[in-house]
């Protein structure tokens, strides 16, 4: 189908934006969006595939095409909380330096920790476990102890030379930890450092997250259906005035902790790059009527998360960062994640 000039230009944009994305076909493209409606109406299973993100609809494609026996994996999560006191400083620099790097963390502060730990491994068909949580507990116990009130760098010796940032913090607690319990490996380990910061470790990789909040309006509808059909296709989603979220953005950085600053990438330098990047286009604006961006597609969460992704990723790419994630909470019920 042929489309004007400008929309095409856009819609191209898009297409070099988020390439992945746009061959999964997951935004909606305008001239089609009907006929495919009209298609899922008649087989369900004819448009929802195309809708999911590659990452999900490989899942069952997986589970039936190869391996019709094969196992999912499944996991074990055991959680614990601590709290520590901690500076964050760089013995060698000097106190403007320490400032600039580490900012309020600088000074004496205290935080409260959750960490949660994740095994998989076969069921045992005795038991019906991959582990049993008691042989778990006193390992746990044990791991999180020496943490648990401290004050770092004082209080362990291995923070003298290691920044006690959550990523070290991470670090060594899956350092700490045996890998193999009673046949079960531990595939991942989670540190939520005062509900702001987010540390995932796996054998594979290691990212840091961190959530903002902004506030933004935004009508789901379509220009070429009245307002029944709309009101059929996006329910009160449709009101003509549009409907407002508080949302909380979470963003992910992959890498490895600076050996210096002991940080993936400095808070102080993310929360620029969101306040320079995001909040100007998206806070307390209606995303259909102030935001050029939704002009040629729906502005619902999911493209909003999308769109937020490609902001972000070109941004950090340029400061040399590779973004792994974007999740968007729209409501207590509703959230979207962009993965890489
Ligand atoms: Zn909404």
């Amino acid at each position: 189908m042929c489309e004007p000039g400008e929309v095409r230009a856009k819609r191209l944009r898009f297409r070099r934006q988020f390439p992945k994305v746009w061959s999964a076909g997951l935004l909606p493209r305008r001239p089609n969006f009907n006929k495919a409606r009209a298609r899922s109406e008649k087989s369900p299973g004819d448009f929802a595939p195309a809708r999911r993100a590659p990452h999900l609809w490989k899942l069952p494609q997986r589970a039936t095409a190869h391996t019709e026996k094969a196992m999912p994996q499944v996991l074990l999560s055991r959680r614990a909380l601590f709290s520590l006191g901690r500076r964050l400083f760089h013995p060698d620099w000097n106190d403007e330096r320490n400032r600039a790097a580490f900012g309020r963390d600088f000074g004496s502060h205290g935080a409260n920790y959750s960490i949660e730990l994740s095994f998989c491994g076969p069921i045992a068909p005795e038991d019906g476990m991959i582990v049993n949580i008691a042989d778990l507990k006193p390992l746990i116990s044990d791991l999180i102890k020496p943490l648990d009130g401290a004050f770092l760098p004082e209080s362990l010796e291995h923070f003298a030379q290691n920044r006690p940032t959550a990523e070290n913090l991470a670090l060594y607690l899956w350092q700490g930890f045996p890998q193999q319990v009673a046949g079960a490996t531990l595939a991942r380990l989670e540190l939520e450092e005062a509900r702001r910061t987010r540390v995932e470790k796996t054998t594979a990789h290691m990212t840091v997250s961190r959530s903002y909040e902004f506030a933004a309006a935004h009508r789901l509808a379509l220009p070429d259906l009245d307002d029944a059909g709309n009101l059929d296709r996006f329910g009160i989603c449709s009101n003509r005035a549009g409907h407002g979220h508080n949302f909380t953005l979470s963003v992910g950085i992959e890498g490895e902790p600076d050996g210096q600053t002991g940080f993936i990438i400095s808070p102080a330098l993310l929360d620029r790059i969101v306040d320079e990047e995001i909040f100007p286009r998206f806070d307390h604006k209606h995303l259909n009527v102030d935001c050029p961006e939704f002009s040629d597609i729906v502005p619902t969460s999911e493209n909003l998360a999308l769109v937020i992704f490609g902001i972000l990723d070109e941004r950090l790419a340029r400061e040399g960062y590779t973004l792994a994630r974007v999740g968007l909470q729209e409501t207590t019920k509703n959230g979207f994640e962009v993965l890489r």
